[in-house]
């Protein structure tokens, strides 16, 4: 016996796309999030790459989406973490910590990932107390004050910049003399007098006492320091697809493959959004994935309830 018709793991843009699509098929929905909803959209000051919005706060798209899905009936458990994800038979289990079991024929992967860490000396020991992964979350706790971002992607040159309103200066470190991250995000960057960038260096150490001073870095032979008040740390990205009991075929990355449906090597599971392997994780592209999703778990659905009436 299923609680529902489909079982949506991640409260973000992907998961909460493909609910709005489930729910207004009429099927039976529900979105599990360890925190609530909107994921990533919710360390994201400013989104100003969604199609119709030309700037709007992640918190306030967020919301949007959240109350979207919620019109058309999605069940929503936020704040609850879940422990894994097995199949019995045809049936998905996904196992809350708190103890509760749903179980549904459908599941969609929607649980994007969590920040990769430096795994230099001092990060793990200063989080909290100068090291961040969350330029939203923290920045305005280092008004001017001189800051670290290391990393040379999207994140690290879109948060450095973002980082500039609270602190004097912001030094973007990047492991190469050349930047990952998009021209726009770059030139933008550039631009930002508070803005220098160190490159070709690669940082050792995270030293403080009761917080974070200097970060340490060596670049051509030579060990290198700047004091700082705090280190912004955005070098990618982990896919929370763990979580999985069964075996589901993922890349190298632990990224989930699935085909042009969001299937995955498992019958009656979807992945989507950034979890799953691709070319980006932007917004749009996580929104398609949940819809292609959704519409692929309402066919499966559908041929499983013909066949048992059958
Ligand atoms: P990313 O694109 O994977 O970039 C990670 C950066 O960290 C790279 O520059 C990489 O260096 C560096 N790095 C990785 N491991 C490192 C290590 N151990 N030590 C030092 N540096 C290390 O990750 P991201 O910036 O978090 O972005 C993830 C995804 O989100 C991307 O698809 C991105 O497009 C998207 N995103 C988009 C936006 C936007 O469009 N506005 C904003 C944020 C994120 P190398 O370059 O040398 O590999």
């Amino acid at each position: 016996m299923s609680d529902y018709d489909v079982i949506i793991v991640g409260g973000g843009p992907a998961g909460l796309a493909a609910a709005l699509y489930t729910a207004r098929m009429d099927l039976k929905t529900v979105v599990v999030d360890r925190g609530p909803l909107g994921g990533q959209l919710l360390n994201t000051e400013l989104v100003e790459d969604y199609p119709g919005f030309e700037s709007v706060l992640g918190s306030e798209l967020a919301l949007k989406m959240g109350e979207h899905a919620r019109k058309f009936g999605v069940a929503v458990r936020d704040f609850e973490p879940v422990e894994a994800i097995d199949v019995e038979d045809q049936t998905k289990v996904v196992r809350l910590e708190s103890g509760e079991e749903l179980r549904a024929p459908a599941l969609i992967m929607a649980a994007g990932g969590l920040p990769r860490y430096l795994e230099v000396p001092g990060e793990k020991e200063f989080w909290g107390r100068g090291v961040s992964y969350c330029a939203v979350c923290d920045g305005a706790f280092f008004k001017g004050q001189e800051l670290a971002v290391v990393g040379g992607g999207d994140a690290a040159v879109e948060e450095g910049d973002f980082l500039t309103r609270y602190a004097s200066k912001v030094y973007i470190i990047h492991r190469r003399n050349e930047l990952r991250a998009q021209p726009i995000l770059v030139d933008r960057a550039r631009a930002n007098p508070k803005i220098k960038f160190v490159l070709d260096a690669h940082v050792k150490e995270i030293v403080g006492e009761d917080k974070v001073h200097v970060i340490r870095y060596e670049q051509g032979g030579a060990t290198k320091e700047l004091r700082v008040g705090g280190v912004f740390i955005f070098v990618g990205f982990v896919p929370n697809s763990k979580l999985f009991k069964v075996h589901i075929d993922h890349d190298a990355g632990g990224y989930i493959l699935t085909d042009r449906n969001m299937q995955t090597s498992v019958e009656g599971i979807w992945a989507v959004g950034d979890v799953r392997a691709q070319l980006t994780k932007q917004i749009a592209t996580a929104v398609g994935d949940g819809t292609t999703a959704a519409v692929a778990a309402a066919m499966y659905i559908t041929a499983l309830k013909d066949t048992a009436r059958a």
